[in-house]
């Protein structure tokens, strides 16, 4: 397994047109997922893109390859659910031998993890994300429509043995649906090493070209509400040291073993401003901002001949033309795709 991510290293990555050092890459390996979450996808589903339209592992080794050559270091897989795509164990092996990567990680809904946690670390994965919205079976299975929470936490189990640690859980807060859970979630550290973050919903639900309207139920809650109802019923949380560039603030309880994170993209001043990432689509989009639809074409490079030059230079036409900002709050959405479709 290689090491964790040195600060000192993210330093030659390059900077983007807003001069922010831009070390990260999130990657899509698929549009399909083992489960429906109501924030995510629709009950029906969504009209998948053909497999032949989405990039090999070869393909995304490619890219990768590239990216590191121009100077960035982190790799994170996603999806969809990127276990449910075969062979996912080999991706994890060719990215993590890349020269200049320095860590491979997944993000994943965990459940068929405990199946593969073991044969992940071996590949070269240095840890997971797992999303985990609810601690109670029967929520579980209507957050998700039809998930089982007990596979979920065997995954989790699973990881920890492998080393796949820290594990960090994603708990999505939805007003009506989970909120009452932040209390039990930011308890679960006292004695699970594992961290807690807590990530504000993103509109995404709405899709113009589609005219899908989010579940009704599904609201919005700010993590300062969240945080403010956990540092009531609990005490003040510690603010901790900063964790690598990611987009969570830090925070622990006196003399817990795990700790909470708040990620805030709508209500945190300054969020974008430390945004280090871009993201590569399952059908080969490289998506500056997660939150704004503009996209460059790979595929053009990766099967029109257009070969690691292309590559490179779509890669720079991402860094220049990164949003200093989401500016949600003056009406920009991301209409095009949904999380899913991008790699969340
Ligand atoms: N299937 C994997 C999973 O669930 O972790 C990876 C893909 S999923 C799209 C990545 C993350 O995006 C999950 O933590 C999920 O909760 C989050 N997510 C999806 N839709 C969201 C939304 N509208 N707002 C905030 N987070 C969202
Ligand atoms: Fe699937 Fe993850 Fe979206 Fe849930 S959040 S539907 S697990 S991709």
């Amino acid at each position: 397994m290689k090491g964790r991510a040195d600060p000192e290293m993210t330093s030659g990555a390059p900077l983007d047109a807003h001069e922010r050092r831009i070390s990260y890459l999130r990657v899509s390996v698929t549009d399909r997922c083992n489960l429906r979450c109501v924030y995510c996808m629709p009950q029906e589903g969504i009209d998948l893109v053909p497999m032949e339209d989405v990039l090999s592992y070869e393909e995304i080794r490619d890219v990768v390859r590239v990216a590191a050559s121009m100077g960035l270091r982190r790799v994170r897989l996603t999806g969809g659910e990127p276990l449910a795509r075969k062979g996912l164990v080999d991706l994890v092996g060719m990215i993590s031998a890349l020269p200049g990567i320095e860590e491979v990680a997944l993000s994943t809904n965990g459940i068929v993890l405990a199946r593969h946690a073991e044969s992940l670390a071996r590949a070269g994965l240095s840890r997971v994300n797992v999303s985990l919205d609810t601690l109670q079976p029967e929520r579980f299975r209507s957050i998700t429509r039809g998930g089982r929470l007990e596979d979920v936490l065997e995954g989790i189990d699973a990881a920890r043995a492998a080393g796949l640690t820290p594990v960090k859980l994603n708990v999505v807060v939805m007003q009506g649906m989970n909120d009452d859970e932040a209390l039990d979630f930011a308890r679960s550290t006292i004695d699970e090493d594992w961290q807690v973050r807590f990530i504000e919903l993103m509109p995404f639900t709405a899709l113009e070209n589609t005219g899908q309207q989010p579940a009704p139920s599904v609201a919005f809650v700010s993590n300062g509400t969240v945080r403010r109802r956990i540092e009531e019923a609990l005490g003040p949380l510690q603010p901790e040291s900063r964790d690598g560039n990611g987009p969570a603030r830090y925070y622990r309880l006196p003399g817990a073993k795990g700790r909470i994170g708040f990620i805030s993209p709508l209500t945190e001043e300054g969020f974008c401003g430390r945004c280090n990432r871009m993201r590569l689509t399952a059908t080969g989009k490289l998506r500056p901002c997660l939150l704004t639809d503009h996209e460059i074409d790979l595929m053009p490079s990766l099967r029109g001949g257009g070969g690691e030059d292309g590559i490179r230079r779509g890669i720079v036409a991402a860094l220049a033309s990164k949003p200093d900002a989401h500016h949600l709050g003056d009406g920009n959405r991301p209409r095009r795709r949904r999380m899913i479709q991008i790699g969340g």
